[in-house]
């Protein structure tokens, strides 16, 4: 025996959080809705976990930062779930799916069923073994996806006051994980394979402004390489770490954001897959009628560049997510899913804003050894993406509003020109 629901969220991550709040809006019934999660805790804005959460002073703690604080909206916490009649069910993982049967089976032996289901199981952190690296089981060595290893990493971080740490891969993970190392005052290295950090969005341009800010707070940089092994002392922690290149880093402790894979095994054979996630159509609908997929764990068709793609940005997670409970609920009237890709981050005293694609030529302006300066990407001789560091609102807008129209872009000098101009004119 189990129980039964209409809808079940499988997950528990910012989709969750947001798929529960559009719910209630559109006026779930009590007992109707809930959620299953492997975390013990009810729905939070992840990304506070690299940021807010890792401050040596007056630190992001829960219940501060559940859904939907991120969206500047109402504070979703385990009382508001009961008052609106959502069964949170945490601190459970569930083990297989059969979808004939429409059932979930949690590793505490319990089925449960439902009517609909919204997959939001996001992504797990890779870890070092899977590219051949032992040891990174070790104690003070952490990665960084949820709760428990925010927790585990701040209380390495503690243990090690004005010692070394060295932080493994140039990506989001790695860029703010250093950040927070560094006002910690714990000295900094970071090792990454590629040529500038951020490899995947960045510019080398964009990429060397931050490189140099980091580096005039302290923090050092290895690049070209990778770390192939860690010396271990007699109580299994971490004392040093060997690179290809050959040299041997001391470290009192590891931070590795080496990037993520989205959590689709237990649909793998069951539902298509695509991009490394669960391909869906622009009403967030898998291939299987019954099961949505959201969040970081869904390949979904982006409208303005005619592609499926699966995006790991908390923006796309909260924004998939409304739009499937929408068209859940009221399908005739919603539409398909028309997204501008949005990313974001904030480090120290810096803050910049991406909308759009980072395809094609790359066109800078602004002021580069000043506070606000960006670029626009122009493919196929269309304006696709635009990033901004140090913008006002009022401009992060504007480029936000010119990278949707997608205009037609003749002469690139004339836009370097224009610079920011342009968007705040479009
Ligand atoms: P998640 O939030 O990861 O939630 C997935 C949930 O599913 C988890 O609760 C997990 O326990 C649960 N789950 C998985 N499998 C099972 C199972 N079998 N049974 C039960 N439960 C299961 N994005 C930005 O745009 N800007 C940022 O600055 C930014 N900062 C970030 C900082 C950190 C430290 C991290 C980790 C991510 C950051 N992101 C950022 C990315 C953003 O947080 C994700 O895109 C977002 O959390 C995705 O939401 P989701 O609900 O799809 O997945």
């Amino acid at each position: 025996m189990g129980r039964a629901f209409v809808y079940v969220i499988l997950g528990g991550g910012v989709a969750a959080g947001y798929a529960a709040q559009e719910f209630v809006k559109r006026g779930v019934s009590h007992g109707e809705l809930c959620i299953i999660s492997g975390e013990p805790v009810a729905p939070y804005e992840r990304p506070a976990l690299s940021k807010g959460f890792l401050l040596p002073e007056d630190p992001a703690r829960l219940p501060s930062f559940h859904c939907c604080v991120g969206s500047n909206e109402e504070r979703l916490t385990p009382k508001w779930y009961k008052e609106h009649g959502i069964e949170l069910i945490l601190g459970t993982r569930v083990k297989s799916v059969d979808m004939r049967r429409k059932t979930l089976l949690t590793v505490t032996g319990e089925t449960i069923s439902y009517k609909i289901l919204i997959v939001a199981t996001g992504a797990r952190a890779l870890k070092l073994e899977e590219f051949g690296v032992t040891g990174s089981d070790a104690e003070n060595v952490c990665y960084l996806r949820d709760l428990a290893d925010a927790t585990r990493l701040v209380s390495v971080m503690q243990s090690c006051m004005d010692g070394n740490a060295v932080v493994i891969g140039g990506g989001y993970i790695g860029m703010e994980c250093a950040a927070s190392l560094v006002i910690n005052k714990i000295n900094v290295t970071m090792v990454f394979p590629e040529a500038h950090c951020m490899g995947r969005l960045f510019s080398p341009r964009i990429a060397s402004y931050y490189e140099e800010f980091y580096k005039s707070k302290g923090v050092k940089f290895i690049k070209g390489t990778v770390l192939t092994s860690f010396d271990l002392n007699s109580d299994g922690k971490v004392t040093a770490v060997s690179l290809r290149d050959g040299s041997k880093l001391p470290a009192d402790m590891v931070v590795i954001g080496i990037g993520i894979r989205a959590n689709t095994s237990l649909f793998e054979g069951q539902l298509t897959l695509e991009k490394g996630g669960i391909k869906v159509n622009g009403k967030m609908q898998s291939s299987n009628a019954s099961v949505y997929a959201v969040g970081d764990v869904a390949a979904f068709p982006v409208k303005m560049f005619a592609e499926t793609r699966r995006l790991e940005h908390v923006d796309s997670a909260r924004k998939t997510a409304r739009h499937a409970v929408a068209a859940i609920m009221e399908p005739e009237k919603a539409g398909e899913f028309d997204y501008l890709p949005f990313f974001y981050s904030r480090v120290f005293t810096l803050s910049w804003q991406f909308y759009g694609d980072n395809a094609g030529e790359v066109i800078h302006f602004g002021d580069f050894s000043g506070k606000t300066f960006g670029a626009y990407w122009i493919n196929k001789g269309h304006l696709v993406g635009s990033f901004l560091e140090g913008g006002t609102k009022e401009q992060y807008e504007a480029i936000a509003k010119a990278t949707r129209l997608k205009p037609a872009i003749e002469d690139l000098v004339e836009l370097e020109r224009q610079g920011l101009g342009f968007a705040l004119t479009a």
